[in-house]
């Protein structure tokens, strides 16, 4: 088509503003992923990964990872900390920890480790549970272990073991009473502890998780308690144990300018310790490195105006800024960055299977006999269309027309079969009337509404609160894209629902184009052509955060890796089932054994009164127990 292009459709989906250069439109119109960026050579078609999906057998919907991209992130931010680093002539070092609560399943923490290894990276464990894993995960001695959250004596005593076993436990105190724990596990237990504080942060970070700093903020000691707790480590003979200062202001920074003031504050927290006799040997800048989840680059709430090197940049020139002024040396830089290294590298493919619009049923409105009036005064409407001069009282009248036979039909005036007329013709009129505005300038309020009210509903096999939490708790733009016809022109505006039985289990709001819309331009259903939406950037929080509503479980998985010897330029290393109807029953305490004996029982019976005939009973018994160990998603043939 002449009036679509490739460009045009980067220009509606965005996809090299979000893609952090691993997701591009190709020029056949799929998406393609190019998950190590230094090596262009790899570049992989989604559309090969769909079939390859198809041919393993395995259902739709499906979480991809690509573990080369975990791996490029990991790199990157090192790489770019290191560069940095080496510019500005920084006497410490860059020693960063992966925060595991981001996504803490045990492939994406294993290839972190593993890539991370060269630059000594560790990984950070905000309960007893991620300490327990965290403790098992990162053997590697070189590397932080970063303990945030709020801790017992339990905890306490594993964080001990970790120093038995030779790794840095950092010990990072939120609330003064755990700094008395942890001085008596220590002296108990005779191990010397890295002692962190985290500092009540005045500057708020920006965006939705603001209240992660200020005086109201939960965790995290004021400037008067760190003192007391530099205090009190000195009067226990602890003074050197006192190591690394920590602030996290709020994941998701959507502005720059949190992160300077934040690094003045901390710097300058550091330096007067440093004054004070206790010179700490780390600053740790916490979380907070956002992603461009809508592509514009700005401080909107799913967005940020900064880069990842402006970022670093900024951590690293601030600290060195202060520490020059006051005089004190520079000290090693810690950061706990979750979102940024996890988002990009795992996405949610769901196929379309159905269509839901408002007019598709139309019954035949030929004019009858003793018609009531509403009907005859609407279908006047619809006849003389054209000649109407005002379109927005066509508008008032057909609304008006409408809800008077809603009235009436309740009131037992109108018939069923003259309501559903009324219907047709209402939804006749509103489609025209929005023809006739999209060529207008100006268009009245209420008839913007038309498009919403007239746009589709894509129904995607699969759960929102399973696989996209966000964007339904706090309205989390995520950037959705069919994953192939890109070189064909969208024709059809919809939004997304899911098949929970949950009118809040939708998707209704996207970015096109930078603007915020409620409807994303699709391609029309094909009969005999399958149609995949892509969910990207669910490899932050969204990957683990999901609950199991209406018993919709986890999703299968496929882990792709690239490999540039392969005609694809990838294969898939594994494939890990999704949860079965069995599996999330047992989490709920069903006993679905007995389930299936129970059905059986009632089956038989029905054979023995007659009404089942005896092979038919088996084959509902199988059937019954063949969906127990079932995928809880559609099948989908
Ligand atoms: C959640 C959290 C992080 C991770 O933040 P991101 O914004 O995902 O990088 C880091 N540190 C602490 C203390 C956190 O609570």
């Amino acid at each position: 088509m002449s009036d679509w292009s490739i460009d045009a459709a980067e220009r509606v989906y965005g996809v090299s503003q979000w893609g952090g250069g691993y997701f591009h439109i190709g020029e056949n119109g799929n998406v393609h992923v190019t998950p190590v960026p230094t090596n262009p050579s790899i570049r992989i078609d989604f559309k090969s990964v769909l079939d390859e999906i198809h041919q393993e057998g395995v259902q739709f919907p499906v979480v991809v990872r690509f573990h080369d991209i975990l791996r490029s992130q990991v790199a990157n931010l090192n790489t770019i900390f290191k560069d940095t680093i080496e510019r500005a002539e920084y006497q410490g070092r860059y020693q960063g920890v992966y925060p595991v609560k981001v996504n803490q399943m045990r492939e994406v923490v294993e290839e972190i480790v593993d890539a991370g290894e060269p630059f000594s990276y560790g990984l950070e464990a905000g309960s007893k549970a991620e300490l327990i894993t965290v403790l098992a995960m990162n053997t590697n001695e070189d590397s932080l272990t970063v303990l945030n959250g709020y801790k017992d004596e339990e905890f306490m005593r594993l964080a001990m073991l970790g120093c038995k076993l030779g790794r840095k436990m950092v010990v990072v105190v939120e609330k003064y009473s755990e700094l008395l724990l942890l001085v008596k596990v220590a002296k108990e237990l005779d191990v010397e502890p890295i002692i962190g504080v985290r500092a009540k942060m005045t500057v708020k970070g920006r965006g939705k998780w603001e209240g992660s700093a200020g005086d109201r903020a939960k965790f995290g000691l004021t400037i008067s308690e760190i003192i007391k707790t530099a205090r009190y480590l000195e009067s226990q003979g602890m003074a050197h144990c006192l190591s690394l200062l920590h602030f996290h202001i709020g994941s998701q920074l959507t502005d720059i300018r949190a992160i300077k003031e934040a690094m003045t504050e901390a710097a300058r927290i550091y330096a007067d310790l440093h004054k004070m006799g206790f010179p700490l040997d780390y600053v740790d800048v916490g979380g907070g490195l956002g992603i461009d989840y809508d592509g514009s680059n700005s401080t909107n709430e799913s967005s940020r105006n900064y880069s990842m090197q402006e970022y670093v940049s900024d951590v690293v020139y601030g600290l060195k800024e202060m520490c020059d002024l006051e005089g004190v040396p520079h000290p090693n830089i810690v950061s706990e960055s979750g979102r940024a290294i996890t988002a990009h590298h795992s996405c949610v493919v769901t196929e379309i299977v159905g269509e839901i619009k408002s007019d598709a049923a139309s019954v035949d409105v030929t004019e009858c006999d003793n018609e009531h009036v509403f009907l005859k005064n609407i279908r006047e409407l619809a006849e003389h269309f054209e000649d109407h001069k005002n379109m927005h009282e066509v508008f008032n009248d057909a609304t008006q027309y409408k809800e008077q036979a809603l009235d009436a039909f309740k009131l037992r005036v109108l018939s069923l079969e003259e309501l559903a007329k009324i219907e047709t013709l209402y939804w006749n009129i509103m489609a025209r009337l929005q023809a006739w505005y999209s060529t207008q300038e100006y268009v009245p309020e209420e008839l913007q509404e038309l498009d919403y009210s007239l746009s589709s509903q894509y129904l995607c096999n699969f759960s929102v609160f399973q696989s996209a939490a966000d964007t339904w708790a706090i309205d989390q733009l995520l950037p959705v894209v069919p994953l192939t016809r890109l070189d064909e022109k969208p024709t059809v505006n919809c939004s997304l629902v899911d098949i929970t039985c949950d009118s809040d289990g939708k998707i209704d709001q996207f970015t096109i184009g930078r603007e915020i819309t409620d409807v994303l331009p699709v391609h029309p259903l094909k009969e005999d052509e399958k149609y995949f939406m892509g969910l990207f950037l669910t490899g932050a929080y969204q990957d683990v955060m999901g609950d199991m509503h209406n018993l919709f479980g986890r999703l299968n998985e496929v882990h792709i890796f690239s490999y540039d010897d392969d005609p694809e330029d990838f294969y898939i290393e594994e494939v890990v089932k999704g949860s079965s109807v069995d599996d999330v029953l047992n989490i709920m305490q069903y006993n679905p054994k007995a389930m299936a004996s129970d059905v059986k029982r009632a089956i038989d019976k029905q054979v023995a009164a007659g009404t089942i005939k005896p092979r038919e009973g088996v084959r509902w018994t199988d059937f019954y127990e063949d969906c127990l160990g079932g995928y809880t998603y559609l099948k989908n043939k």
